[in-house]
């Protein structure tokens, strides 16, 4: 499906992306926590970008390995260990592979779902990034078991992941920041569902 090189060029096109949509993923968090959601994410990740060319030749476990704990050193907030754990832990799947098959890619994102589950202590429902996450995990590993092509499966994935930011409006977070602000928190999209519908997004239509 993709070799370390794509890796690369992956990690550093979701850092322009997320920088692309700094504004609205701050806005966002407006109204449910504390309007730095863009702004930690985008400081993260542009940190992630200058560490890109220490990276060449490296293989996948050290590139996503480098994101991740380049992320928890630089994103302040909640979402810095998040994501920093995901990333870690998928780098750890990935580790010493220069190739990465469908197969290798479903198992490295249930690692990386999972480490948000350990990290955060949330379930799905709570009106978290995980309310995008599980959804697009499962509908990926459905697509995949009907023998789906990677394009197709990152598809199935990527829609889960907005369907479930759609949801994220229904629910009243119960962990993390927006869960002081309750019911208030109702008709509002959670800005790490969409931080990470937006990440999926890149690497489906750099896989396609
Ligand atoms: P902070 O809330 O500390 O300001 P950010 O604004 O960067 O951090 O990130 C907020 C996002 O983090 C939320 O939109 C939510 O998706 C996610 N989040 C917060 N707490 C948790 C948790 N316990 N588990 C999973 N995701 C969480
Ligand atoms: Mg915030």
């Amino acid at each position: 499906m993709t070799d370390s090189r794509k890796v690369m060029e992956i990690i550093e096109k979701i850092s322009y992306r997320i920088e692309e949509e700094k504004d609205y993923l701050t806005m966002l968090d407006q109204p449910i926590g504390d309007s730095d959601h863009g702004i930690n994410l985008a400081r993260g990740f542009g940190a992630v970008r200058e560490k890109l060319p220490t990276l060449a030749g490296k293989d996948i476990g050290t590139i996503l390995k480098t994101t991740g704990m380049t992320l928890v050193s630089t994103v302040g907030g909640a979402s810095g260990p998040l994501y920093g754990s995901a990333y870690m832990k998928a780098g750890m799947a990935m580790a010493g592979k220069q190739e990465m098959s469908l197969q290798d890619f479903l198992a490295m994102m249930k690692v990386f779902v999972e480490a948000v589950q350990q990290r955060g202590k949330a379930v799905a429902e709570e009106a978290t990034m995980l309310d995008a996450m599980i959804p697009s995990l499962a509908a990926m590993e459905e697509a995949a078991a009907q023998g789906e092509t990677p394009g197709a499966v990152l598809d199935a994935g990527v829609k889960a992941a907005w369907a479930g930011v759609e949801h994220t409006k229904d629910l009243v977070a119960t962990k993390g920041r927006a869960s002081y602000v309750g019911e208030r928190g109702l008709g509002h999209p959670d800005p790490g569902a969409t931080s990470y519908s937006y990440m999926l997004e890149v690497v489906r239509d750099s896989c396609a």
